[in-house]
């Protein structure tokens, strides 16, 4: 495994070996400064670390210009077609711009767009998605996913024709393999930090399943250094979502609650005692496995990885500290119990 180069969007490091940061992206009019500003504080409170802002056009700038003097994370410029629209966000404060050196135009505009943000030392993202593979590699014999990767791998080199080394590669479909190959293929030839995500996932609950299956196989073959979970509606689910995959991947501190899936031996109420369990934590910033497992019979050895747990028996229930049973507790003194033995090792 090499070591990515660490880009910084103002002080948040992104690659090396820094932690995984989370990212997400108002939905709010840019042109509304303070509700954009609210939401942004909002995505900030519940996780997120860097938040992108669609800046349209030049009338957007007065706005975006506030909106980055209030934010409390860096702000990402998200820009299409007008490379002076890139320029002004450079200047009025963003930490990071997000460009398709392909839809910006001619390549004085893109030099334009590379001296401003050499000039204010701040990256820029290039890439592509499903929607963008460049016509060359479409219609040339490779595979879909490395057409893909080839039409960001341009957009880098572009860059680099530059001299400008300061990006962010993000390669992103809605279709989780391609996915994954993309990324993979572009991790195995470049040494820059990847934004990882899968595109236009779709509402809620299918939103999570994909991100989760095609984000998880990323990060589990150590790809990706910061990522963002689409899901169309409140951009605050994004950002929850995002850090409970970190976090039950192993990737970020935090609870994890281990649950038993019940079967004829349960003798406590499982879900419901596990869902308070997951009420005492969750605010919670350091690693703790806690389990709650239906019967004493499997409960303990199969969750003997975990620092705390509890396993039902036929009077109440049996706390356990690394598999080991420490306790046996009346069913009505079963919950405080447990809850008194959690909040210590919080
Ligand atoms: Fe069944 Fe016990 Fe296993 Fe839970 S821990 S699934 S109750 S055998």
């Amino acid at each position: 495994m090499f070591s990515k180069k660490t880009i910084f969007v103002n002080e948040i490091p992104i690659g090396g070996n820094h932690p995984i940061t989370i990212q997400s992206m108002t939905n709010t009019d840019t042109l509304n400064t303070e509700k954009t500003i609210r939401q942004i504080i909002k995505l900030a409170n519940a996780g997120a670390d860097i938040v992108r802002v669609s800046v349209r056009t030049l009338e957007d700038i007065p706005s975006f210009k506030e909106i980055c003097k209030n934010s409390n994370v860096p702000i990402v410029a998200d820009i299409h077609f007008d490379y002076k629209v890139a320029i002004e966000s450079i200047k009025a404060g963003a930490a990071k711009v997000r460009i398709n050196p392909g839809n910006i135009g001619d390549s004085w505009k893109v030099k334009e767009v590379v001296k401003a943000a050499k000039e204010y030392n701040i990256p820029i993202r290039v890439g592509a998605n499903s929607g963008s593979i460049k016509k060359e590699f479409e219609n040339s014999n490779m595979p879909r996913y490395q057409a893909l990767a080839e039409s960001a791998l341009q957009e880098v080199k572009i860059m680099e024709s530059l001299d400008f080394e300061n990006i962010v590669i993000s390669i992103k479909s809605t279709d989780a393999q391609e996915n994954f190959l993309a990324n993979k293929y572009i991790s195995d030839k470049v040494l820059y930090p990847l934004h990882i995500g899968i595109t236009e996932a779709g509402i809620y609950e299918d939103a999570l399943i994909l991100s989760s299956a095609g984000l998880g196989a990323l990060l589990l073959n150590n790809i990706g250094d910061t990522l963002r979970i689409s899901i169309a509606g409140d951009p605050i689910q994004e950002v929850l979502v995002a850090k409970k995959l970190l976090t039950l991947l192993g990737f970020k501190k935090g609870p994890r609650i281990i649950a038993c899936p019940t079967c004829a031996r349960t003798e406590i109420k499982v879900e419901e005692l596990a869902t308070k369990v997951k009420e005492w934590t969750k605010n919670i910033e350091k690693d703790l496995n806690i389990a709650v497992m239906g019967c004493v019979v499997n409960g303990p050895g199969e969750a003997k990885h975990a620092d705390i747990g509890i396993a039902g028996t036929k009077t109440g229930g049996a706390i356990f500290i690394n598999g080991e049973i420490i306790e046996t507790v009346p069913e009505n003194k079963l919950e405080d119990t447990f809850k008194k033995y959690i909040e210590k090792l919080i």
